[in-house]
């Protein structure tokens, strides 16, 4: 499936899903199709990451004290506090948006793709239009990173940021750069903030092809990121790309 082809097909009216009871798993009063429970896994993940980040959190706060009250030299330890704190706030917007995901009168269903025949997961349109599938990798070691991933995007298309056309992805001409970025930084959080290696991936193996839109940037801003993201590429070999640096560029927009 080209999940960026130009066609596109308007979606007609939201579908509720109310089909078949049986293989929905509610979540806050609100259907997903996830018969085998992987938002709620994802959902204890998250409260393990949450707890464990707190932790760490109140450990560095006194820990930076300390320091500081000898006159050292906090700063590596300010800037992990500075990335768990943000990811700490990552998290809490991941599950207002998977309620609000569940809330929604759209259908999701959750389905598994095995890991050995596929690379990337995806979110795309079933052929009636009715139900929006996340597919993502169930068996490899950054499944909850690669669920909430596709979440992101699932609450992107929620969000109105982008169309889909039936049978199919995100059409090209509304999916914008940024959704990927958002996507894999949330995603990061499940993979020990080191999986910046996979946008790389994306952005290399595509030459930036499929990301050539930076729709909601003027137009300077957006040449600049998309010049600095080119230069990237072909200064690249495959590994050498520091996607950190490409969103810190989009952070700057
Ligand atoms: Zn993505």
């Amino acid at each position: 499936m080209d999940r960026f082809s130009e066609a596109f097909y308007p979606l007609s009216n939201y579908q509720y899903t109310s089909n078949n009871p049986i293989f929905f798993t509610d979540i806050n009063g609100d259907y997903f199709v996830d018969p085998k429970g992987h938002i709620e896994s994802l959902i204890q993940k998250t409260g393990e990451k949450q707890s464990k980040f707190g932790k760490r959190i109140n450990e560095l706060d006194n820990e930076i004290k300390e320091i500081e009250s000898n006159g050292g030299d906090s700063s590596k330890l300010k800037s992990e506090h500075k990335k768990l704190l943000s990811a700490q706030a990552e998290l809490s917007t991941m599950l207002k948006e998977i309620e609000k995901l569940g809330e929604s009168p759209q259908a999701y269903k959750i389905n598994e793709l095995s890991s050995q025949e596929n690379h990337y997961g995806s979110l795309t349109m079933s052929d009636d239009g009715k139900t929006v599938n996340v597919n993502f990798l169930a068996t490899g070691s950054n499944r909850f990173g690669n669920l909430a991933h596709e979440l992101k995007h699932a609450f992107q298309y929620n969000s109105g940021d982008f169309s889909m056309i039936r049978g199919g992805g995100a059409t090209r001409n509304t999916f914008d750069i940024k959704f990927e970025i958002e996507a894999f930084t949330r995603e990061s959080i499940f993979n020990d903030f080191n999986n910046f290696g996979l946008i790389n991936s994306q952005f290399v193996k595509n030459k930036a092809a499929h990301y050539d839109r930076l729709i909601s940037a003027p137009d300077e801003q957006r040449i600049h990121t998309l010049n600095k993201i080119k230069l990237k590429i072909s200064e690249s070999n495959r590994s050498k790309i520091t996607p950190k640096e490409v969103v810190i560029g989009w952070e700057k927009l």
